[in-house]
C-alpha cells in the first residue's frame, strides 16, 4: 500500500514537473485555485484539457464555425501533428493552420497562481492523507502567489522550496537540501550558541553575585566589630566620667 502511494506521488512529482520543464500546458488543477473554472474554461488546451501553454489558435477553414475548443498549447500541438502525419486534432484534415494568439498568451501569462512546488506538496501530502502530521513537523511551505509570467523567476530564485545542493556536497554528501532548510539550520545553529553564552554570562552573573554578598557580609562583621571596640574604647572613661561627677557633688 504504501509503496503504491510512493508510486503515485513520484508519478505525480514527475508529471508537473516535467510538464513545466518541458513547457508543456498547466495544470488545470493548479490554475483553478486561483481563477475561476468559467474563466479558466476558453483557455483549455483542446489536446491535453490542460490549460494552453505558448497557446496557438487553430484557424483551418475546414472548422472555422465549429462550437469547439480551437486552442491548443504551443508543444502539445507540435506533439500531435509530428505523431498524425500533420493531421489536425480538430479534424481529421492535412494543411492545419494555426497562428500564435497574443492576448490569449497574455490573459494565460497573466493568470495568477501559487507556486507550483507548493502545489505539487500539497499534493504530495493529502496524498499521504496525513496532511495534520505533515504540517506539524513543520515542512517548509512556500507562500508565492502570483502571475504564470513572473513563476519562472520566482523558482529560479526565491523559491524556499528549491532544491539545492547541500552544503556537504564537496566532502562527498549526496543528499539534497531546501534552501530553507539550510538557512533553518544555520539559524538554529546561531540560536544554540546564543543560548550557551547567555547560559555562560547567567553563571557569571551568579558567581559575581556571590562574591558581593560575601564582601557584604564581611563589611557588615567589620562595622560590628568596629562598633564594639568603639564601645569598649568609651566604656571605661565615661565610667571614669561618672565617678568623678559623683565625686564633686
Ligand atoms: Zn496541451
Ligand atoms: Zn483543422
Ligand atoms: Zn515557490
Ligand atoms: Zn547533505
Amino acid at each position: 500500500m504504501n509503496k503504491e502511494m510512493d508510486n503515485i506521488n513520484e508519478e505525480i512529482k514527475h508529471e508537473i514537473t516535467f510538464h513545466l520543464l518541458e513547457e508543456s500546458c498547466f495544470n488545470k488543477e493548479w490554475i483553478v485555485r486561483f481563477n475561476k473554472q468559467k474563466r479558466v474554461n476558453p483557455l483549455i488546451c483542446l489536446i491535453c484539457k490542460q490549460i494552453a501553454n505558448d497557446a496557438l489558435k487553430l484557424e483551418c477553414y475546414q472548422h472555422k464555425h465549429i462550437n469547439k475548443s480551437q486552442i491548443a498549447g504551443g508543444h502539445c500541438l507540435n506533439q500531435f501533428l509530428k505523431s498524425n502525419n500533420g493531421y489536425c486534432p480538430v479534424q481529421a484534415h492535412a494543411n492545419c493552420e494555426y497562428s500564435e494568439n497574443e492576448p490569449l498568451r497574455n490573459q494565460i501569462n497573466n493568470l495568477t497562481v501559487m507556486c507550483i512546488r507548493q502545489f505539487e506538496q500539497e499534493l504530495r501530502v493529502s496524498n499521504k492523507t496525513e496532511k495534520e502530521e505533515g504540517e506539524a513537523i513543520g515542512v517548509i511551505k512556500c507562500d508565492f502567489k502570483g502571475k504564470i509570467k513572473e513563476l519562472k523567476t520566482h523558482l529560479d530564485n526565491e523559491c524556499p522550496l528549491k532544491v539545492m545542493d547541500c552544503w556537504f556536497k564537496p566532502f562527498g554528501c549526496n543528499c539534497t537540501c531546501h534552501k530553507k532548510e539550510k538557512k533553518k539550520k544555520k539559524k538554529k545553529d546561531e540560536t544554540n550558541q546564543l543560548k550557551l553564552e547567555n547560559e555562560k554570562l547567567k553563571k557569571d552573573i551568579q558567581s559575581k553575585d556571590n562574591e558581593i554578598h560575601k564582601l557584604n557580609n564581611q563589611i557588615i562583621e567589620l562595622l560590628y566589630l568596629a562598633n564594639r571596640m568603639q564601645q569598649n574604647y568609651w566604656k571605661p572613661k565615661i565610667l571614669q566620667l561618672d565617678q568623678n561627677c559623683e565625686k564633686a557633688a
